[in-house]
């Protein structure tokens, strides 16, 4: 996680980015026609050839709703289903399968704790502790929830540098302190927050904590056992998996504890128009057709990120880091958002005198893809005293080529704009 880790990719063995780069078709396809250097990862990764076979076969050959049939298809689907939730149970060290929910997506699991958990344990004047750097999916659901039950929103500051005090933090936990909802890895400033740390002060306080692991899943090997959080969030889209599918991991006796969160098919025991009684966690909060085929794709990414080694993708990606702040720093009127000394392969950052609306813009012309924008954390733009910022964001098939060109894209930028 560190970015202090040396040793360059391109002549080791376990790491071979060339290989990598070509099992991404749109990498491949795209580079005939136009030098592709994909910087958004952070707001969707792309996907491998493993992945992509893995889905269609899976509709070709073995596609049926869940849960329902007796036939020989149906059953296959459902192996195919209920195995994803296995393989994603293991890659977080979830001690049940059960504690394994799939959703539409981070936002929807989010919404499942705030609905939940939220509607039922939250009271009037109960609190609520986020981060200042949190995406709007941790923002929003907190304050409809708020809305709704009279509970409150606290806010932990980020300084300068993009860090939280844990100081400051643990002054903030009262005995009304009900929920911490914070997030792994900011997708703004790439800081790495201390979650461990949070979670055994917040425990020692009595109170649940949420973590959301959109970004920091991706970054660094997740043991939920041993982070102890009550619940971890996850999103298909930014691991390489599919978009249309979501994690919510939490722990079993709480999620027994927890209404459901919608009703339908699938989650019902018996059901009359008097009352209907439920099934178990996670099937419970799982009403409806769930996204059948996008979580077989998700854990297929998993064990195609786990065949190449989560902790050799760390290392690429924390050393990509490094050269690409240092290339960064090097042009003058350029300054960088977020400078933790824990922080992953996000880098924010604005230049003097151009809109990083025009700087993507320019950029694109050049192969270039960058994020431009609020990155979907309005609050944290504000208090940074800027509407918007560039976002490049790392994955594990970007290369020194993709930072090379994404500095000369702003020399380039600089020269004709300023
Ligand atoms: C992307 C992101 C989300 C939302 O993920 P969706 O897949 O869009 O629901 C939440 N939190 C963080 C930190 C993110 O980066």
């Amino acid at each position: 996680m560190n970015v202090a880790v040396a040793k360059v990719e391109s002549d080791s063995t376990t790491f071979n980015i060339e290989a990598i780069r070509r099992e991404f078709p749109i990498l491949n396809e795209a580079s005939e026609k136009n030098s592709v250097h994909f910087l958004d990862s952070g707001a969707s990764a792309q996907k491998p050839d493993y992945v992509l076979k893995k889905m269609d076969e899976m509709y070709r050959t073995g596609y049926a709703n869940v849960h329902r049939g007796a036939y020989t298809l149906s059953q296959l689907a459902t192996d195919a289903y209920e195995g994803a939730r296995k393989t994603v149970a293991t890659f977080l060290n979830a001690e049940s399968v059960d504690e394994i929910i799939f959703t539409r997506s981070a936002t929807g699991a989010i919404n499942l704790v705030a609905g939940s958990f939220g509607r039922a344990f939250l009271e009037k004047g109960d609190e609520i502790i986020i981060s200042e750097m949190e995406h709007h999916a941790n923002i929003v659901p907190w304050q409809l929830l708020g809305e709704a039950t009279g509970s409150k929103l606290k806010v932990v500051p980020v300084d300068q540098d993009g860090n939280i005090s844990i100081d400051t933090f643990q002054s903030m936990l009262t005995n009304k302190t009900k929920l911490v909802a914070v997030t792994h890895m900011s997708n703004v400033l790439g800081t790495i927050v201390p979650v461990r740390q949070i979670v055994e002060l917040a425990h020692a306080n009595g109170t649940a904590v949420m973590i959301d692991g959109a970004q920091g899943v991706v970054h660094s090997k997740v043991d939920v056992q041993e982070l102890g959080a009550d619940f971890y969030v996850f999103t298909g889209h930014k691991l390489y998996g599919p978009s249309g599918v979501g994690v919510l991991y939490g722990k079993k006796e709480l999620l027994n504890k927890m209404p459901p969160y919608e009703g339908g098919g699938d989650m019902i025991e018996i059901v009359t128009f008097e009352k209907s009684t439920y099934r178990d966690a996670p099937t419970k909060f799982e009403a409806g057709t769930p996204p059948i085929v996008e979580s077989v794709g998700l854990a297929a990414a998993i064990e195609y990120i786990e065949n190449i080694g989560q902790d050799n993708i760390e290392i690429h990606e924390d050393n990509l880091l490094k050269f690409a702040t240092s290339e960064l720093q090097k042009i003058p009127g350029l300054s960088i958002f977020g400078l933790s000394e824990r922080k992953a392969g996000i880098i924010s950052f604005n230049v003097e005198g151009i809109h990083s609306h025009d700087l993507s813009t320019i950029l694109d012309s050049r192969g270039v893809s960058i994020r431009a924008g609020h990155h979907c954390a309005q609050p944290l733009m504000k208090k940074m005293g800027v509407e918007a910022t560039a976002r490049a964001s790392l994955g594990l098939y970007n290369n020194k080529e993709d930072i090379v060109a994404l500095a000369e894209g702003i020399k380039f930028a600089k020269e004709i704009l300023t």
